[in-house]
């Protein structure tokens, strides 16, 4: 679907919610990310791509302190709030509607001279896929609000204030990745991002121009496990850089990761967490110096050694991702990783123009093999972040 075509039917689906049209029409994409796992909250380096996949919003600005938000991919019709009202924490608002809450009360909290709107989105972002719904959906509303209210307010400024409303207002407790993909990557790039200052980097990623695709495979499942490993692998992390004495695991230089591993030798699960991590950030410095190079073939096997380093080290695959990543590179791929939170979601594998069928059979028929739900294959094309479409 065309920018133009998104616009024209979320304005249409505004009118029909709301009974007037929209002051405008924003949007913002999923992302995958090509490598950098789990760095993003040890102040390491991450490297995600937008997808051509949007969260379209059609807003108006109000003038009461009414704040009206309407999906078109959740049930329960318009969510009626005033914004005086919105508290994070237990008596946040409940389901959905909390990310976008939690941006109008973010820029509140930071003394941002923001009112009550109306909102309808339409989303073509896999929610619960690993594929940052979330973000989208947090960051159209930021740009929107940003525009309706005059803002002024940059792209990184906007992904802060989103980050902060999944962390205290939603209570998920994300690093700064998801949302700065989601505002700030461009066309044809991937955005290479340190997240302890936040310089970011666009690096050329010319897959059609090198005969490569870059395909999603979705593995349409999301275990339980998911949200308690996610804070106990933060919290071994952090337990990682106060044992070597470091402000966060990014400090650890890969040339000294022998002796940091020495160091932990009577706890082999952060041990593990640290390896991950500081060969993550490694990782991330290899592929960019790959793009630069313009051997973006070459990437293929640090996509791959980044899979094991999760699955074996930060213990994060699940069998479903191992048997993408594995049936994808035995079937000719160039490269596979798992990409996102782990225990489900989506795997990465970098194919050879022309193979993209051949892979996909192997992984699809694997799957059936193996008696899990059939996946959902796409293929990822670098695209442009959030943006303002009418
Ligand atoms: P991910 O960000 O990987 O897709 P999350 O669990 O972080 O997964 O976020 C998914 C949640 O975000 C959904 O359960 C829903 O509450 C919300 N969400 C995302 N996109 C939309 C949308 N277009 N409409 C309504 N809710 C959405
Ligand atoms: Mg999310």
């Amino acid at each position: 679907m065309s920018d133009h075509e998104a616009a024209t039917r979320t304005a249409e689906a505004f009118h029909a919610v709301y009974g007037a049209a929209p002051a405008g029409v924003w949007a913002a994409p999923g992302r995958v990310n090509l490598i950098g796992e789990h760095t993003d909250y040890n102040d390491g380096f991450v490297m995600p791509l937008a997808l051509p996949h949007t969260t379209v919003a059609a807003a108006s600005a109000r003038p009461d302190g009414v704040l009206r938000l309407h999906s078109g991919g959740a049930d329960g019709g318009v969510v009626e709030l005033v914004i005086d009202d919105l508290r994070p924490g237990p008596v946040a608002t409940a389901g959905w509607a909390a990310y976008p809450a939690g941006i109008l009360w973010a820029m509140r909290e930071a003394g941002l001279p923001v009112g009550g709107a109306d909102l309808h989105y339409e989303s073509t972002v896999p929610t619960g896929a690993g594929l940052s719904s979330s973000a989208a959906l947090e960051v159209v509303t930021a740009l929107a609000l940003n525009d309706l209210y005059g803002l002024g307010l940059d792209l990184q400024r906007l992904a802060r204030l989103a980050q902060r409303a999944e962390n205290a207002f939603v209570g998920v407790p994300c690093g700064i990745m998801d949302q700065t993909a989601a505002a700030c990557c461009t066309d044809g790039h991937a955005l290479f991002l340190d997240t302890r200052d936040l310089t970011r980097r666009q690096v050329p990623f010319d897959l059609a121009g090198e005969g490569l695709r870059l395909l999603v495979v979705d593995t349409c499942v999301k275990h339980e496990l998911g949200d308690g490993a996610y804070a106990a692998r933060r919290a071994g992390c952090e337990r990682g850089a106060r044992a070597l004495g470091v402000r966060a695991l990014r400090d650890v230089p890969y040339a000294h990761l022998p002796e940091a591993l020495d160091r932990l030798a009577d706890d082999p699960v952060v041990r593990g967490l640290v390896r991950h991590i500081v060969t993550e950030n490694h990782r991330v410095e290899e592929v960019i110096a790959r793009l630069d190079a313009g051997e973006t073939r070459a990437i293929g096997p640090l996509l791959t050694a980044g899979h094991a380093s999760l699955r074996d080290d930060f213990r994060i695959s699940c069998a479903e991702l191992d048997l993408a990543v594995d049936t994808a590179v035995a079937a000719g791929a160039v490269g596979a990783r798992m990409t996102g939170g782990g225990f489900g979601g989506s795997a990465v594998v970098l194919v050879e123009e022309g193979d993209e069928k051949a892979v996909t059979t192997a992984v699809t028929d694997a799957f059936e093999a193996a008696g899990f739900v059939p996946p959902r294959v796409f293929t990822a094309v670098p695209s442009a972040g959030a943006r303002r479409l009418v």
